[in-house]
């Protein structure tokens, strides 16, 4: 392929609205183009790219047994109204009437119509298992859309469903998803791992996510560096902390601390460590108003928090309701002496202090040398607060690490929800009807195609790894005056193209540093350069990932770039 020809436009400019360096190359290397916040077309360059991670996930789905549909985007209302989700979804379901008036949606996940369609389909045990697939567009209406296709709100999925017969079976074919996952984002060249993660609106109990670490993901992730252990920082539990037996306790003093509201200026004031607080913090929980206690320098996690009252609304208490709970302004909340009876959490760090300060629910006052069990005692000692760096690990105890990750897949085992919901049935060996057991696994294709971006990457633009590389190799003419320098370029593109490989000729009448810019920032993993020393039959040879320049004959250099697209297959 001529570049000359090339449906492509590069720009040296950042993006101002490319917040992250894959939204930013993704604009800046011409792969796609913004239509509306949160929706972009691939270019053909980019869409070479995404359709190289789409083969690399059709293939494992196939490998795997998986069987492929494709279900329409445009859905009736009435399909996810059995299971509630019309409701559920709320605003980011995008929604839409046809002239009828009947209701659509654009499909925001898939699981009903795949569950109707084997209700309609499947009778009996004999016809079970079965696991199928689509890769499709998805569609959310997010509140804030961002990150370039990290973020977006029309998307491409892969979204799978299992169908079983029991648990086991259900356990067995999410093992089976799991082996795939791993070789799809192993063949991707992404650095990833494995959590343990809160399934959220989904439903149903165990679920996974393949997060790939980066600096920019949205969750962050606590792992174990001795084990496999890995959870969002929501779901890694925080050990109970064991008290002192043997301690002093001093008798509890208020003290005036004016206009200190934070803990910083706690600290300063007071000159102690963030250790030797405890933070009171009111929410309101399903409209009940409820004190939350950490220890200083933690944070509370609220999904924890959530998950304990089973809270369907959940919010900080407002100002108002802070000063008729505590009779002080915000900031001098404690668990002592409040003017309403609320309930009283306390972390398990908070357990395990001993004099320490509190809020004096008195505007400009707080209490030190506060003590369990003589001056409060909480309602509920619970794990409330999210992991940190260090934490032991739950499965070895070794100190964990944090990191933070994108997501690009997520598997759960869904049980029976949605085929109670739909009447998605077989009958048994004894012609009773039972409820499939179902699984639902995802992978984001857009999003992982940007997290590779993330993951390799220089300051001169993108690293393609080869396996999804739009062209293997790019060869460089730094001339077009010369005329052994042009036939000798078309040579080596034709005898690559020839031999299977994916090539792309700048033929461009620009400077060599020109091109050579561009060929960085495309990422095109192999280059070779044919200039001056052409009439000696010398090219030079470089690999996007390294800064070695080779000097070799074209022959040589022909050969070298097969062996690494080979070499990259294995
Ligand atoms: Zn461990």
């Amino acid at each position: 392929m001529r570049v000359s020809k090339l449906f492509m436009s590069t720009q040296r400019e950042v993006p101002s609205d490319a917040e992250i360096v894959s939204h930013q190359l993704m604009l800046r290397a011409g792969l796609m183009r913004k239509a509306a916040a949160g929706i972009y077309s691939y270019m053909p360059m980019g869409y070479r790219a995404y359709r190289k991670v789409e083969a690399i996930v059709r293939e494992e789905m196939d490998r795997a047994g998986a069987q492929e549909l494709i279900m329409p985007a445009v859905l009736p209302a009435e399909t996810y109204m059995a299971s509630g989700r019309w409701e559920k979804f709320g605003p980011e379901m995008f929604r839409l009437k046809d002239r009828g008036g009947r209701q659509f949606c654009l499909g925001p996940t898939h699981e009903e119509p795949f569950t109707e369609a084997v209700r309609d389909t499947i009778r009996s045990y004999r016809n079970l298992p079965v696991t199928l697939y689509q890769i499709q567009h998805k569609y959310r209406d997010e509140k804030r859309p961002r990150f370039g296709v990290v973020r977006s709100r029309e998307f491409v999925m892969k979204d799978a469903y299992s169908f079983d017969v029991d648990e086991a079976g259900l356990d067995k074919s999410y093992l089976n998803m799991k082996e795939a996952y791993c070789k799809i984002f192993d063949r991707c060249d992404l650095d990833y791992i494995l959590v343990d993660a809160d399934s959220g609106a989904m439903g149903g109990s165990g679920s996974q996510e393949f997060m790939v670490k980066s600096a920019v993901g949205e969750d962050a992730i606590a792992y174990c560096p001795a084990c496999d252990y890995a959870a969002n920082e929501e779901k890694a539990p925080c050990p109970k902390v064991e008290a002192p037996k043997d301690f002093e306790m001093l008798p509890m003093e208020k003290i005036e601390t004016p206009h200190v509201k934070t803990i910083e200026e706690l600290m300063e004031f007071m000159h102690s460590e963030p250790t030797a607080f405890a933070k009171t913090i009111l929410y309101n929980i399903d409209g009940k108003i409820v004190a939350v206690m950490v220890r200083g320098d933690r944070e509370i996690n609220e999904t924890k928090l959530g998950n304990l009252f089973d809270a369907t609304e959940m919010n900080l208490a407002s100002f108002e309701e802070v000063e008729r709970v505590t009779g002080a302004a915000v900031g001098f909340a404690g668990p002592c002496g409040l003017k309403e009876k609320i309930e009283v959490i306390a972390d398990y760090e908070v357990a395990a202090m001993t004099n320490f300060i509190v809020g004096a629910n008195e505007t400009d006052f707080h209490f030190k040398n506060v003590n369990i069990g003589r001056d409060f005692t909480p309602d509920r000692i619970v794990d409330v607060r999210g992991a940190v760096e260090g934490d032991p690990c739950p499965k070895c105890g070794k100190p964990m690490s944090m990191c933070r990750g994108i997501e690009v897949g997520h598997i759960f085992k869904l049980g029976t929800k949605y085929s109670d919901a739909l009447h998605c049935v077989y009958l048994d060996k004894d012609g009773k009807e039972n409820s499939m057991i179902m699984g639902c696994y995802g992978i984001g294709v857009s999003r992982t195609l940007a997290a590779i971006i993330e993951q390799h990457y220089d300051e001169n633009g993108i690293i393609w790894p080869m396996s999804v590389a739009p062209y293997q190799v790019i060869v460089v003419p730094t001339t077009s005056q010369d005329e052994a320098v042009v036939k000798m370029a078309g040579e080596i593109h034709d005898a690559l193209e020839k031999a299977g490989a994916e090539v792309l000729i700048d033929d461009r009448e620009e400077r060599a540093g020109v091109k050579f810019k561009d060929a960085d920032l495309i990422g095109i993993p192999v280059r070779i350069t044919v200039g001056r020393k052409a009439a000696e039959g010398k090219v030079e040879y470089k690999l996007r990932a390294g800064s070695e320049v080779v000097e070799m004959t074209a022959e040589e250099a022909i050969a070298a770039a097969l062996k690494e697209i080979e070499t990259a297959k294995k």
